[in-house]
C-alpha cells in the first residue's frame, strides 16, 4: 500500500506524561503534574453544575450551529455572531484552517520554537512547514517573517502563537500591527494569531486582536477554553474571523465537532468571572514566586505571559525531566522544540510550585 512520505515521517504529538502512568512506573503515591499548562484550580463550580445537569441530554446530538454558545460568546466579547465558530479544541481549528487555505505543495510559516501543532497539522495535509527567525530572547523577528513571505510565494499562512508556547514570549501590538499593515493588500497570505494564553497576559503592549479583526480581513484569531477556563478535557476552541472565512470553516468542519457538554460548559464558564479572576491571580502569583526563587538561585528563565515558565537547566532537560519524575514531579522537556537544555513548568498551586522549585533547584545544582 502506498503511504505518503509526509505521513510516514510524522512524529506523533507527545503529550504531557499522565499522572497514573508515572505513579505505576515509579511506585509513587503522590505525583504533581505541571506538564500540560492545565488550570490548577480545575473547573469552575458553575461549570461542574451545568455539565452535571446536561448529562441528562446526552442521548441527543449536540447543536451543530452552537446557538447558545455563539450568542453568549458574541455578547461576552462584543463580536458579531457571524464572525465566530468553534472547534474540538484549537487543535482542530488549526488543522481545518490549514486544509482551508492550503493544498499540497503550499507552505505555512511560524517563528522558531513555536507550538508544535502547526507543524504536525501541516505535515498531515502535505503542506510544508517553515520557520522564521527569533532573537536571543526568543522574540520573533517581523522582518524575517516578511522577507520569507516575499521571497516564497508558496507561503499561504503565518501562525503566531501569542503568547507562544513553550517560550512564553509575546508579540507586541506595534509589531503585529506592522505585520498586518504590510500584508494588508497581499491576497496570498492569512495571518493567524493563536491566543491560547491571552487571559494570562500582563504586558501592557499586548495587542488587542479583537480590534484588529475589524480592520484586517486576512487576520484570524484562535482562542481556547483549555487553559484559563480549565476545560482541557472537554475540548473547545473558538475561531474569530471575517464572516467569509467563518462561512468556509463551517462548511468543512464536522457538523457535530463540538460535543454538548463542551458547549454547555463554556456558556457557564464565561459567566463565572470570579473563577477566571482566581485562575489569573494564581498564575500571576505563581510566576512571581518562580521569578523570585529562580533569580535568587541564579537559574535563568524566560519571562512568561502564559501559565508556564521556560527554565534554563544549563544541562540536558530530558535527563532532568527523568530525575524529576522519580521525585514525583512531571514537567515538560522541550527538546522537540529545539530547546534541549530547557524544561517547561506549568504554574500550579503554591504548594505544587514550591515542590517544583525545590526539586528542580536541587537537580540543577547537584
Ligand atoms: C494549549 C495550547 C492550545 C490549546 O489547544 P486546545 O486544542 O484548544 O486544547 C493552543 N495553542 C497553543 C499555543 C497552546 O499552547
Amino acid at each position: 500500500m502506498y503511504i505518503s512520505p509526509e505521513i510516514l515521517s510524522l512524529i506523533p504529538y507527545k503529550p504531557g506524561k499522565p499522572i497514573a502512568e508515572t505513579q505505576r512506573e515509579f511506585g509513587l503515591k503522590e505525583v504533581v503534574k505541571l506538564a500540560s499548562n492545565e488550570n490548577a484550580l480545575g473547573l469552575s463550580p458553575k461549570v461542574v453544575k451545568a455539565v452535571t445537569e446536561a448529562l441528562q441530554e446526552l442521548h441527543r446530538y449536540p447543536d451543530p450551529s452552537f446557538y447558545d454558545l455563539k450568542k453568549t460568546f458574541a455578547e461576552h466579547f462584543k463580536l458579531s455572531e457571524t464572525s465566530i465558530s468553534f472547534g474540538n479544541g484549537s487543535n482542530e481549528i488549526i488543522d481545518l484552517l490549514i486544509r482551508l487555505f492550503c493544498e499540497p505543495g503550499h507552505s505555512i510559516i511560524a517563528p522558531k520554537h513555536s507550538f508544535v501543532a502547526y507543524k504536525v497539522c501541516a505535515q498531515v495535509s502535505r503542506v510544508k512547514y517553515l520557520e522564521s527567525a527569533v532573537d536571543a530572547q526568543f522574540r520573533p523577528s517581523i522582518d524575517s517573517l516578511l522577507q520569507m513571505c516575499e521571497r516564497d510565494t508558496s507561503i499561504k499562512m503565518i501562525f503566531l502563537a501569542n503568547p507562544n508556547n513553550p517560550t512564553g514570549v509575546y508579540i507586541p501590538a506595534r509589531d503585529l500591527q506592522r505585520l498586518l499593515e504590510t500584508l494588508k493588500s497581499n491576497s496570498n497570505i492569512v495571518v493567524v494569531a493563536d491566543e491560547a494564553y491571552t487571559e494570562f497576559v500582563r504586558a501592557s503592549d499586548y495587542p488587542n486582536a479583537l480590534e484588529l479583526l475589524q480592520k484586517y480581513k486576512n487576520f484570524l484569531v484562535i482562542r481556547t477554553f483549555s487553559k484559563a477556563y480549565g476545560m482541557a478535557g472537554l475540548r473547545l476552541g473558538a475561531l474569530l474571523a471575517d464572516p467569509q472565512w467563518i462561512d468556509l470553516f463551517n462548511r468543512i468542519r464536522n457538523p457535530f465537532n463540538v460535543n454538548h457538554l463542551a458547549q454547555v460548559a463554556a456558556v457557564a464558564g464565561l459567566d463565572d468571572k470570579e473563577h477566571l479572576a482566581r485562575s489569573q491571580k494564581l498564575v500571576w502569583d505563581g510566576l512571581d514566586y518562580f521569578y523570585k526563587k529562580f533569580s535568587a538561585a541564579k537559574i535563568s528563565y524566560v519571562e512568561s505571559q502564559g501559565n508556564f515558565l521556560l527554565v534554563d537547566c544549563q544541562k540536558n532537560g530530558q535527563d532532568l525531566f527523568l530525575k524529576a519524575l522519580k521525585l514525583g514531579l512531571i514537567t515538560r522537556p522541550v527538546d522537540s522544540y529545539g530547546l534541549p537544555n530547557y524544561l517547561r513548568i506549568t504554574v500550579g498551586t503554591q504548594k505544587e510550585n514550591e515542590l517544583a522549585f525545590n526539586s528542580i533547584e536541587k537537580l540543577i545544582h547537584s
